[in-house]
């Protein structure tokens, strides 16, 4: 016997709980015996797995190796052990700082889940109230509407028009029918036709039921599949760098045999100082620390982006952001307050019109509150001023069943039994409703709708349209007959007397008209898309910018006549479609798509999710959204503004720079290295040891690499066109960028070595040669924070995460160049204004740095 089996009173008894659902103290105590109605993720790796993880890198392993060999040679030969050691030390502080960074990074997207946590309705001490819905218990009275995700097994007491998509469990993709009914016999999952499942999505109607099962012994906790997954995937930017440090490396091995041939057989190195040559080679050109700094750079922009109100869900999103051409967006909430207030009413039968407002209305009471869809509670407030006692007509005039409004139909429909007499009672758009209306009440009688009395109906609406008020229809009729269901309800809606129309103003968000200016600005397209009629749409999208004449305005059923091969064409010419289908939104994303535009689309409701799913970047709402359309979008704006958008895609923007910049410091350092080495191979001199390029590669050039993550915005980020969809992330600027950089590195690090040489040790010519390439690095860390423009229009110290890690790198450096704690990297002792007679040297590098941004903008293309 399973619960499907019982009846709903069988049921009460065994879950111990009734129609009231239970109190607050008895749901407390429930999950103390049953636990959190949670998921359990796949089991985590173990911190210490994931230390050791860090090892789990070639040139690492590389690193251990040399020195293991070289600690075997200590222990037979030379009695040696400190460059081992120190190879052993560098290893494993890196390691712990990619440990360090790897934790904090998955704490912030651990941290951005909880926005993302589904709530639900539930009864508790007789009351409504939403909670979270990992505080769900068995024997709670919950309730579900279109858009809403099950996150329990429940059975279902009362529903209309419910219909759920249970593919996540069962793999159909068609929506089924769910009905409240006792069942017989033994039966799959998918035959369960009276019990809601875990994972599924409510995509029509509404329903209450009671939970039986929460956690893991749900269906879909049993064949335990996370359904939320994201944060995992790896994002074509972080593909690409990979791709071209595992090419990188292989180039690299390559020239090493070179390396190891010639310094063997022609330049008769021995076989201990050639391996250590071709160690440090490899170690100064694999940019093993890139793909890190990207994950890191990444993972704080996804932080800073949720300050500024857009959770990020997908990783790539934070990419793609950046490079968005065309915004896609509701108007209704998004670039409207969605605070409604009924403006103008325009009635041919008052007291019928009245009754539909109350009755065929969604509302609930809440201690004087009102709480729902604002289009509904503004006529509730309404009503409020008209003196209607709202309570007790609702209690009195009670629904007997109803067809919940939906996009596609733009109606809503219930059956009322008023003064003991049946209504069907409707509103909705008003082209819509007044297809279905035969009569209108005028002059205190039914007339025949004609054509003249369309005609004066529309043009009443045109007039409120033209104020910007969205309008809203009334119409009813009476029946003999009660429909059985929804759909019935739906069928007769039909031959209705139409008795008046509503206005209703929306204002626009206050923030809105400057964010168009600045998307304008920006190269980016705003697109208004609404169900909202094509007057009102217009006059809001005038007075915020997005329109500039009506020409550019179009219905949503004009695109029914154009194949999908001529949409894209066509799109071209509007920004503001009105009275859409989710369908129609979808083939706009496409178009638009196939145009080679990257597009941002916002929704709230159930039907949006594939348009959603299909743009680049699919962004959903955090207050009004649906948990559907949450669940496949990339984004989600915790405020629902328009403006919100626009600050993510400079937010994108600027993450995208940042990581350019990172791209151009790393590699430019690595070549400097290798150049440095191979001179010195070619001039017969060694200018850097091997200790000394791992202190460059693993100390120097790995802070202020992670600090360039936290660069703000470059002036005038959003004066600049879009990127493009397909750019790649190495244009010519950046290859001259990165040559030009590395060689005027290597010349001052070759002239610092030359000269030195002439007049003291090579040992001291060694360290200053290494010192030099140190503030050559330190100095460039500074340039690349802007790559174009120069470095006193972005703010010498404007990066505070950056001027800390250059004040600990240059404690550290100190302790190098100036305490006998330089040893430890073979730096000896070197008289103190010689060192400075070398960094103010070195400094010009700075200048020439600077000098070098304006040539290569000029001259290459990017
Ligand atoms: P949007 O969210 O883009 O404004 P909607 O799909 O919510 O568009 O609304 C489209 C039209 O449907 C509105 O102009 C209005 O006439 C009608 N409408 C909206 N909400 C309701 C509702 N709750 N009941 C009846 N009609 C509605
Ligand atoms: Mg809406």
């Amino acid at each position: 016997m399973d619960y499907y089996n019982k009846s709903i009173d069988e049921l009460y008894k065994e879950l111990n709980s009734n129609k009231d659902g239970l109190t607050t103290e008895e749901a407390e105590k429930r999950i103390s015996i049953y636990g959190k109605n949670i998921l359990e993720e796949k089991k985590k790796k173990s911190k210490f797995i994931k230390f050791l993880e860090q090892f789990n890198d070639m040139m690492i392993i590389i690193l251990i190796i040399v020195a293991i060999i070289m600690t075997l040679y200590g222990i037979f030969y030379s009695h040696e052990y400190t460059d081992p050691i120190v190879i052993g030390v560098v290893v494993l502080l890196n390691a712990i700082m990619g440990f360090i960074q790897e934790q904090k990074a998955e704490v912030t997207l651990e941290g951005l889940k909880k926005y993302t946590n589904s709530t639900c309705k539930v009864k508790r001490d007789g009351e409504i109230i939403v909670v979270d819905s990992s505080l769900l218990v068995p024997g709670d009275i919950v309730y579900f509407e279109a858009g809403d995700k099950v996150t329990v097994d429940a059975r279902i007491i009362y529903e209309t028009a419910l219909s759920v998509d249970e593919s996540p469990l069962t793999g159909e993709s068609l929506p089924v029918k769910k009905i409240a009914k006792k069942l017989k016999g033994d039966l799959q999952i998918q035959d369960q036709v009276n019990t809601l499942f875990s994972g599924s999505a409510i995509t029509n109607g509404r329903v209450t039921a009671i939970v039986t099962k929460t956690g893991m012994i749900t269906e879909i906790g049993r064949i335990a599949v996370s359904l939320n997954t994201p944060y995992e995937v790896e994002t074509p930017l972080e593909k690409k760098i990979n791709e071209i440090s595992k090419k990188l490396t292989i180039l690299i091995f390559i020239i090493l045999i070179f390396i190891f041939i010639y310094g063997k057989i022609i330049l008769h190195y021995n076989f201990l100082s050639i391996i250590m040559l071709c160690v440090s080679l490899a170690v100064a050109a694999i940019p093993e620390g890139l793909p890190a700094v990207i994950t890191i750079t990444l993972s704080s922009g996804a932080a800073a982006l949720a300050k500024k109100k857009t959770i990020v869900r997908q990783m790539t999103a934070v990419e793609t952001l950046g490079s968005t051409d065309i915004i896609c967006s509701d108007k209704t909430g998004t670039i409207t307050q969605n605070k409604m207030t009924v403006k103008e009413v325009v009635a041919y039968n008052e007291d019928m019109l009245n009754h539909i407002a109350l009755l065929c209305n969604d509302t609930t009471i809440q201690k004087d509150k009102y709480i729902g869809d604002p289009t509904e509670t503004c006529l509730f407030e309404y009503l409020k001023t008209k003196k209607v006692n709202i309570l007790e007509e609702i209690t009195k005039n009670k629904r007997i069943i109803d067809a919940p409004f939906d996009s596609d139909r733009k109606l809503m429909s219930t059956i009322n039994i008023i003064d003991n007499k049946n209504y069907m009672l409707v509103k909705g758009s008003l082209e819509n409703l007044l297809l279905a209306c035969n009569s209108v009440y005028i002059d205190g009688r039914k007339t025949k709708l004609t054509n003249a009395l369309i005609d004066e109906i529309k043009a009443k609406e045109e007039e409120l349209a033209r104020k910007a008020l969205r309008v809203i229809g009334f119409a009813y009729k009476d029946i003999k007959n009660i429909p059985a269901n929804s759909d019935e309800v739906i069928e007769q809606e039909k031959d209705l007397i139409f008795v008046g129309l509503v206005g209703m103003i929306d204002p626009p968000r206050t923030s809105v008209k400057d964010s168009v200016k600045r998307c304008m600005k920006a190269g980016i397209r705003p697109i208004m898309i609404t169900g909202d009629s094509l007057i009102t749409a217009s006059a809001i999208a005038k007075e915020v910018g997005i329109l500039r004449n009506e020409e550019e305005a179009v219905l949503g059923s004009e695109l029914d006549q154009y194949t999908d091969d001529e949409l894209p064409e066509i799109v071209k010419k509007y920004n503001v479609y009105a009275r859409v289908s989710p369908e129609h939104k979808r083939r706009i994303v496409n178009a638009w798509q196939k145009n080679g535009k990257v597009v941002a689309m916002t929704g709230d409701g159930v039907n949006d999710a594939p348009a959603i799913k299909d743009a680049h970047v699919g962004v959903g709402m955090g207050i009004t959204g649906t948990e559907v359309t949450k669940s496949v979008a990339d984004v989600i704006l915790l405020d629902d503004s328009f403006s919100t958008i626009v600050v993510a895609v400079e937010e994108g923007r600027r993450i995208y720079n940042n990581i350019r910049n990172n791209v151009v410091y790393s590699l430019s350092s690595n070549f400097s290295e290798i150049f440095t080495i191979l001179i010195g191979m070619f001039t017969g001199n060694t200018i850097l040891l091997p200790i000394h390029i791992l202190f460059i590669d693993l100390v120097t050039d790995s802070i202020p690499s992670i600090c360039l993550a936290f660069e703000k915005s470059e002036k005038g980020i959003m004066d600049k066109d879009p990127r493009g969809i397909d750019k790649p992330i190495f244009t010519p600027f950046i290859y001259g960028s990165i040559i030009s950089s590395s060689v005027i590195e290597t010349i001052f690090v070759i002239i610092t070595f030359f000269i030195t040489k002439k007049y003291y040790s090579v040992d001291i010519a060694m360290s200053l040669a290494l010192l030099s390439l140190v503030i050559q690095e330190i100095v460039y860390s500074f340039s690349c924070r802007n790559l174009k423009d120069s470095l006193f229009k972005q703010g010498v110290l404007s990066n505070k995460p950056f001027n800390y890690g250059i004040l600990v790198l240059i404690v550290i450096e100190t302790l190098v160049f100036l305490t006998p704690i330089g040893k430890i990297v073979s730096v000896t002792t070197i008289e103190f204004t010689l060192i400075l007679k070398v960094i103010l040297f070195n400094f010009i590098g700075f200048i020439l740095y600077e000098l070098s941004k304006v040539i290569l903008k000029k001259c290459l293309k990017d």
